[in-house]
């Protein structure tokens, strides 16, 4: 597997040139593996562009699927016949007809005359977002053929709108077809953020997130990361004609933090059938439960989160540049995270609502009992949505950061609290028993297991050229 991996890094190279040539200009190249069945491995050059407005996915402008090998051949291939009839763009909500040309360098009134009076032309695309634009141009920039392709619901099916020249003019027809999966391995270095990092190496923020969540039981992704942590993961695309559409799970990924690696694997238990028939007279079977496990087999999933916000965009950008007040007025006993008002705070476990009001300094405030006598507490909230005696679950909302009570600033004041006694909620959290995979299913997860330790050293390779 190493010798095939070093001819695909050295066939990077000159698609990442090709890449820098572009006319409109990148802020980054992605580059990703394709695994295929048998472990074989296709390349894909993908060129990226950073939409901040549209972050859902990165843009393709050259994709090719190349298999098998030689793929020096296939790379100068790639090479010299991009951009001479087929371009992508990303459409934006302030497109109009003839901005959405002109972006794709195409020169075409009767086309754009086309695009402002056609019906699902207006209803679909102009004005829209997102949408994954590829065109076909003749020799003389006018528009020969023009779809726009996109996911609106997480039903594994996407849109395809096409506008193709017929007879004199041009016609127009949407269609539903299926999404396909995809997988890709990516990896990246952490400089400044995460997000920073995932952009760079055109990981979609769907997946950024997942990442920070799968590790959120040992790593607190809003205070403890390090400049020089590094991961790579695996995870589904779903396509549409080739094209990346939406992001689907992480199967596996490994996160060095500060010298420690962690590492996640998805695993769904086998299938069960169930020994008697229900009511039909017919043998039902049940869709095992799926988690995250570490590639050993232990559950990553714990009695408690490390982190009471939920990693976003929002709340890794947001610093606290105020001093809580709370510091002063007494030993600070608990872990104060800076995040904008109306942030929702999630309970860390669960249990139930010991208390839901105003107390003094903490401004409004929920304490969570859970089992063994812990005992959570969040402060300062601008909003309490959990009553008295509710039975809550991990995870679930029980307000939103806010700055009242004695805070000069929107944070949350958080405490964990044995017997009374305040604690470091990530030792707690990572402390807190995990349940390992059931026996039956150990020999399929093990399999599983093995290929992934593969995949994450084959992107770590990647992350190295
Ligand atoms: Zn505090």
């Amino acid at each position: 597997m190493n010798h095939l991996l070093t001819q695909l890094l050295a066939a990077l190279a000159p698609l990442r040139q090709a890449a820098q040539h572009h006319p409109r200009g990148f802020a980054a190249v992605g580059l990703s593996l394709l695994l295929l069945g048998g472990g074989a491995y296709a390349l894909a050059a993908a060129v990226v562009t950073l939409a901040p407005d549209v972050a859902a996915l990165p843009v393709h402008v050259v994709r090719e699927t190349v298999t098998p090998l030689p793929l020096q051949e296939q790379a100068a291939a790639l090479e010299l016949h991009r951009y001479t009839l087929y371009r992508s763009e990303l459409s934006r909500s302030n497109d109009t007809a003839d901005t959405l040309l002109r972006r794709l360098g195409l020169n075409d009134p009767r086309a754009a005359e086309f695009l402002r009076r056609d019906a699902l032309v207006q209803r679909h695309l102009l004005g829209r977002a997102g949408r994954n634009l590829t065109a076909e141009a003749s020799d003389r920039d006018t528009l020969v053929k023009l779809t726009a392709r996109w996911s609106p619901d997480d039903d594994g099916s996407f849109k395809r709108l096409v506008i193709e020249q017929a007879g004199a003019g041009f016609a127009s027809r949407l269609e539903s077809l299926p999404l396909t999966a995809s997988t890709r391995i990516a990896s990246g270095t952490i400089e400044s953020s995460l997000f920073a990092s995932t952009d760079e190496a055109g990981i979609p923020d769907a997946v950024a997130i997942q990442l920070a969540e799968i590790f959120s039981g040992d790593i607190d992704f809003h205070r403890e990361l390090r400049k020089g942590d590094r991961y790579a993961v695996v995870y589904e695309v779903l396509e549409g004609d080739g094209e990346p559409l939406r992001a689907g799970r992480v199967l596996s990924a490994e996160f060095v933090n500060a010298g420690k690696a962690y590492q996640a694997l998805w695993f769904q238990e086998p299938t069960v059938a169930h020994p008697e028939p229900v009511a039909s007279g017919l043998p039902t079977r049940t869709q095992g439960r799926g988690g995250y496990y570490t590639l050993e087999g232990k559950s990553l999933k714990r009695a408690y989160l490390a982190s009471p916000l939920a990693f976003s965009r929002v709340t890794s950008g947001f610093k606290m540049r105020f001093h809580p007040i709370l510091k002063t007025w007494t030993r600070h006993l608990g872990v104060d995270y800076a995040a904008p008002t109306g942030t929702p705070v999630r309970s860390v476990g669960d249990g139930v609502v010991e208390f839901a009001g105003v107390q003094g300094g903490f401004g409004n405030v929920v304490f969570v009992r859970h089992r063994n006598s812990h005992v959570t507490v969040y402060a300062h909230l601008s909003r309490i949505a959990v009553r008295r005696g509710q039975r809550i679950d991990q995870g679930q909302s029980i307000g939103a950061v806010g700055a009242t009570g004695w805070a000069t600033g929107p944070h949350l004041h958080f405490e964990f609290r044995v017997n009374g006694q305040h604690q470091n909620p990530l030792t707690i959290a990572r402390n807190s028993e995990s349940i390992p995979v059931a026996p039956a299913a150990r020999p399929a997860f093990n399999r599983l297991a093995a290929q992934a330790r593969q995949q994450l050293a084959a992107g770590e390779l990647l992350a190295q050229r």
